[in-house]
């Protein structure tokens, strides 16, 4: 048995999505700075080490394309996403073909590209790319870490074969996922359902290989949309369930299929092993049960309590949970690999400014823990109430429309623009988001259950049409010119102007939702009318935002390249010339 002892900026326990990730940010954004990685899985992953959490949207997208420069990687090596597409049964003992779904989704490309990960091939390939990059990569386990006060350095004992080592430390991350080596060891986590929101959720998935693509769609679709629908991630929704279908390897066409399941409606012990699993589907989507027969199945997983959240993220001790290890709520609209991505940039920036001993290096780590915290607690929020109405098509549609406002409307704005790690920024946003999720979202959610109980039907909303709510809004729409002007460095693009518009279409979204399913009653309550006139009010404080925002920005260009390029340009002069490329002998 061999003790060594070796010294690192950074030690990240967990080379799953998170680790990889947040080693390269690191190595990417401070030159020179000494990271160490810890996971049991070899380097070279197999079919054993493939993990759900296929699907990105658009800030880890973005984060992986752009904070990661993997964008060329991401188009060679994974498949494209093609949206969100959600089907609800017309007639629950008949779900045979997509036919006999209603469904809302997906019509078009969408403007920021996304992608259907393999997992095990993207930790490979990265963690390859790390230790390229000069991080060390110890195959082995994590033991035990000493979490000692403030800046003291850290030990991190691990197992390598039979081997023990100590890794000291200046930062400890924790990346490992379920371990919870750090949630355990200061009881860190929140895993109580009452206080989840309610949610007590569990989640059974299968990897297949080669399906007959043709059961679920066969290409043709001249009049439907100009996307491919297998590409998408595809959600098929019940009562108090829904699944999910992604495609994650373009190569091997293999597919992941999985369930996420609300105790209290369906208990564990009825989708718990593979063939409960595939008689629920052969009950309740024969599509995918067809779909799967059709294949050569990889492997089947169930993990019966999937959410849980954290107390601290980053601890002034220096320690830092990130990716499982910190939250996961729940897989549908595939958020977790987002979170990682808000948490990941919170904990470089931190990092660096601790290394660079800067003077507010502690008050950053205050502003993004409070950050991170809160929206976990936004993206549990997102999940409240959906036992009750997943299943209930018109219902579940108005409220994927309602969320989708604020993804693309604010959201994705914010993260363009790097403003969830302004320090100014950030209180504005905690603000505006811990109001709407204890205030609008809450009696929202309530009506959702009252019209759920009523099965009222109030028509089905679709977030990617234009002809849903008024003036050709779609929730897809941007209120800034970020996209055509290239306005991706920080602070550039304008979230203002999003927050403004946004505030004033869920308004608007409000008043019908209420008129469709409570009348004159709905409008008139006294919440609905404190609702409308907060989220005006919201509006028109963005507004005044939004001119500070100009006037404080006035002269700076769009983007700095571009802008270089110009200048450059105003020198330029036609050359009518080519430069000589034939020698005496060619020309002989
Ligand atoms: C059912 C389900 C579906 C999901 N679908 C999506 C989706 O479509 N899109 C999305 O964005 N997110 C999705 N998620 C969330 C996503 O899976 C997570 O955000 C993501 O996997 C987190 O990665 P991670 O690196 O934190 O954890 P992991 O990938 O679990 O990595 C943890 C790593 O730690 C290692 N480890 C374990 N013990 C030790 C130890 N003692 N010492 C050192 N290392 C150790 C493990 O080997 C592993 O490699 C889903 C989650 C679930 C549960």
């Amino acid at each position: 048995m061999i003790h060594t002892e070796s010294e690192y900026d950074v030690v990240i326990m967990g080379a799953g999505f998170a680790g990889v990730c947040q080693a390269r940010h690191l190595m990417m954004k401070i030159p020179n700075i000494r990271v160490a990685l810890v996971d049991p899985r070899p380097p070279q992953r197999t079919d054993k080490d493939l993990k759900v959490g296929e699907s990105t949207i658009e800030i880890a997208s973005l984060f992986l394309a752009k904070e990661l420069g993997l964008r060329e990687y991401l188009i060679e090596n994974h498949a494209p996403k093609q949206g969100l597409n959600f089907h609800w049964a017309k007639d629950a003992a008949k779900t045979e073909t997509l036919d006999d779904y209603y469904h809302t989704g997906s019509n078009r490309q969408v403007p920021i590209p996304s992608y259907q990960i393999n997992r095990a091939k993207f930790e490979r390939d990265l963690l390859e790319m790390d230790r390229e990059m000069g991080a060390e990569f110890y195959h082995g386990q994590v033991v035990d870490v000493d979490l000692t006060p403030n800046d003291a350095l850290k030990t991190v004992e691990i197992k390598v074969g039979s081997d023990r080592l100590s890794l000291k430390a200046k930062h400890v991350i924790d990346a490992a996922g379920r371990r919870f080596i750090i949630g355990r060891k200061t009881d860190n986590l929140i895993v109580d359902p009452e206080d989840l929101m309610g949610l007590d959720t569990g989640a059974a998935w299968m990897r297949v290989r080669n399906v007959d693509r043709t059961l679920f769609h066969d290409g043709h679709d001249p009049l439907g949309a100009t996307t491919s629908h297998y590409y998408a991630t595809n959600h098929y929704f019940g009562q108090g369930h829904w699944i999910w279908m992604i495609p994650i390897d373009t190569e091997t066409m293999d597919l992941s299929i999985g369930i996420i399941h609300h105790h209290n409606v369906l208990s564990a012990e009825q989708v718990n092993t593979r063939e409960k699993f595939l008689g629920f589907l052969k009950a309740n989507h024969t599509i995918l049960s067809d779909i799967i027969e059709s294949s050569e199945v990889v492997d089947f997983n169930y993990w019966g309590k999937l959410a849980h959240r954290s107390k601290t993220m980053f601890s002034t001790d220096n320690w830092y949970v990130i990716g499982d290890a910190a939250y996961i709520l729940d897989a549908f609209y595939s958020y977790g690999t987002t979170t990682v991505a808000l948490a990941i940039e919170g904990v470089t920036e931190i990092i660096r400014a601790k290394l660079a001993k800067e003077a507010d290096a502690e008050q950053k780590r205050a502003a993004y823990n409070e950050f991170n915290l809160a929206y976990a607690r936004s993206v549990n929020c997102l999940y409240r109430g959906h036992a009750n109405q997943l299943g209930h098509a018109s219902i579940m549609s108005w409220r994927i429309y309602f969320e989708y406002m604020w993804w693309f409307g604010v959201q994705v704005p914010m993260y363009v623009g790097k403003w969830h790690l302004d320090m100014t920024f950030i209180p504005i946003f905690l603000k505006t988001l811990n109001s709407n999720v204890d205030g609008l979202f809450a009696d929202l959610c309530k009506q959702f259950d009252q019209l759920v109980e009523r099965d009222a039907n109030i028509g089905l909303m679709d977030c990617y049409r234009a002809d849903q709510l008024i003036g050709g809004y779609h929730t897809l729409k941007h209120f800034d010119d970020f996209l055509e002007n290239a306005k991706i460095e920080p602070l550039r693009c304008n979230v203002f102007a999003g927050l403004k518009q946004t505030c004033f279409y869920v308004a608007v979204w409000y008043v019908m939702f209420q008129w469709k399913g409570f009348g004159i009653a709905g409008i008139l309550r006294p919440q609905s009318i404190y609702h409308v006139l907060r989220l005006l009010g919201l509006s028109m404080q963005a507004t005044i935002g939004e001119l500070i925002y100009k006037s404080k920005t006035k002269g700076l260009s769009a983007n700095t390249e571009v802008e270089q390029m110009r200048q450059e340009f105003k020198s330029y002069h036609y050359q009518p010339k080519l430069q000589p490329w034939m020698t005496t002998t060619n020309q002989s």
